[in-house]
């Protein structure tokens, strides 16, 4: 069955992003000029302003901030999945994304530990997600 669940796409901007997942890597943009890591990624540093940007591979780990769980699909390729969970995860070098986590474990709580792991869901495109450490 193909995937039929909405898809990123690739640019100039969150490329790096993208092409790191497909190799099991969780990149980070950050400011050459002043350090700053952020996600997403963007041409200018919101803190700086420089365009001098570069890209670093993260721990892949961090903290869990907040999560819900969808008990309704917008997409129907969530159809056999709901419910699903959508959490924010506070990334070790700073960043807050958003992703999923796993429905694996029942107690989750705020704080908890996590760490990334790669969902490869076509050949071209692979989805960091998280489950708890
Ligand atoms: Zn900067």
């Amino acid at each position: 069955m193909s995937y039929n669940k909405p898809l990123p796409r690739p640019d100039t901007t969150n490329g790096p992003f993208w092409a790191g997942a497909k190799q099991g890597k969780l990149m980070l943009q950050y400011c050459k000029a002043c350090g700053d890591t952020r996600f997403p990624p963007s041409h200018i540093c919101p803190k700086c302003l420089s365009s001098d940007q570069d890209w670093k591979e993260a721990s892949g780990k961090g903290t869990l901030q907040s999560w819900i769980e969808m008990h309704r699909a917008y997409w129907d390729g969530y159809k056999g999945e709901i419910p699903y969970r959508v959490a924010l995860i506070q990334l070790e070098e700073g960043p807050v994304v958003v992703s999923n986590i796993d429905n694996n474990s029942d107690n989750l709580r705020l704080g908890q530990p996590v760490t990334v792991v790669f969902d490869a869901v076509t050949d071209d495109v692979t989805i960091p997600k998280f489950t708890l450490a």
